[in-house]
C-alpha cells in the first residue's frame, strides 16, 4: 500500500522516522507522501524524502497557516517544490471550518491559487485540504486549472461534487474518517465513483481509523482503511491495495 497522505515530519515521528517507517512496512506499507503544512514542516519532508527512499514529499502551506506567513514564504515553497522527490505542492486549499473571518478566507484563497500557479509552473500536482468549503474551492479550480490535477485528500463533500473534482482531474483520498460510526457521506461517495478515483491516506497522526479513534495515528494503521473501502465497494481489499496504487502513481509521478 501507498499512504497517499501522513505526516512523519510532525514532532510526533520527526525524532525517529526510521521506526515510524519500519512499523508500517511490517503493516504493509511500502510507500509513503510525507506532506507539508508550512516552510518548516514542508522543509522536513524534503529532508525524510532524501533520506528513505520510499518517501516522497509535498510542500506547501495549508490554509489554516496562512495567516502566519508571508509572500517570500511561497518563494521558498517554489525552490523546495523544485527537488524531484517533491511529488506534489500540498497541503493547499482552503479552511472555512477554523477560519470564519472573511478576510482571511480571501487570505486563504489567494496563498491557494498562487501555490496552484507554482505546481503549473513546475508541471506537479497538489494536494488539496478543503473543509466547509467546497464550493468555493471548485470554483477556484474551474477558474485555474491544475494541469496535472491531484488529491482532494481526506475527502469530506458530497457524492455529486466528488464527480465534479474528477472531472477536474482529481482523485478522492480516503481515510479513518471513513470507519467511523457515522461516517454516511463518504460512503455515498465510495459508492458512486470508479476504481480509477481514489487513494489511501492515513493523515497521521491525525484521524486515526476505528478502533483507534481519537489515538495517534499512524501509518500502520493503513490496512483498516483498505479493508474498509473494499466492504463499502463489494471488492477485495487486494484490489483496492493494487488500484489504490496505480492510481497515486498515476497522478502523483
Ligand atoms: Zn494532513
Amino acid at each position: 500500500m501507498i499512504d497517499s497522505h501522513c505526516h512523519i515530519n510532525d514532532s510526533a515521528f520527526v525524532n525517529n522516522p526510521e521506526a515510524y517507517i519500519k512499523e508500517a512496512k511490517d503493516a504493509g506499507v511500502a510507500e509513503f507522501l510525507v506532506v507539508g503544512y508550512d516552510l518548516k514542516s514542508s522543509r522536513i519532508a524534503v529532508d525524510i524524502s532524501k533520506k528513505y527512499e520510499n518517501c516522497n514529499a509535498a510542500v506547501g502551506i495549508h490554509p489554516s497557516d496562512v495567516k502566519r506567513m508571508g509572500k517570500n514564504d511561497l518563494n521558498e515553497i517554489e525552490i523546495l517544490a523544485k527537488d524531484p522527490k517533491v511529488l506534489a505542492i500540498g497541503e493547499i486549499g482552503l479552511d472555512y471550518y477554523w477560519d470564519k473571518d472573511p478576510e482571511i478566507q480571501k487570505q486563504q484563497q489567494e496563498f491557494f491559487i498562487k501555490q496552484i500557479e507554482i505546481a503549473n509552473k513546475l508541471n506537479k500536482p497538489i494536494s488539496i485540504h478543503c473543509r466547509e468549503a467546497y464550493e468555493d474551492c471548485y470554483q477556484i479550480l474551474k477558474a485555474h486549472p491544475v494541469r496535472r490535477g491531484g488529491v482532494m485528500h481526506c475527502y469530506g463533500g458530497s457524492a455529486e461534487m466528488a464527480k465534479l473534482f474528477i472531472k477536474l482531474g482529481f482523485v478522492l483520498g480516503f481515510g479513518g474518517t471513513l470507519t467511523f460510526k457515522n461516517a454516511r457521506r463518504p460512503k455515498e461517495v465510495l459508492e458512486a465513483i470508479s476504481n480509477e478515483d481514489y487513494v489511501l491516506e492515513t493523515d497521521a497522526p491525525y484521524l486515526a481509523p476505528d478502533p483507534f479513534r481519537g489515538k495517534q495515528n499512524h501509518s500502520k494503521y493503513l490496512y483498516l482503511v483498505k479493508e474498509k473501502i473494499a466492504e463499502l465497494r463489494g471488492i477485495s481489499p487486494e484490489i483496492v491495495d493494487l488500484q489504490s496504487t496505480q492510481n497515486f502513481n498515476r497522478v502523483f509521478k
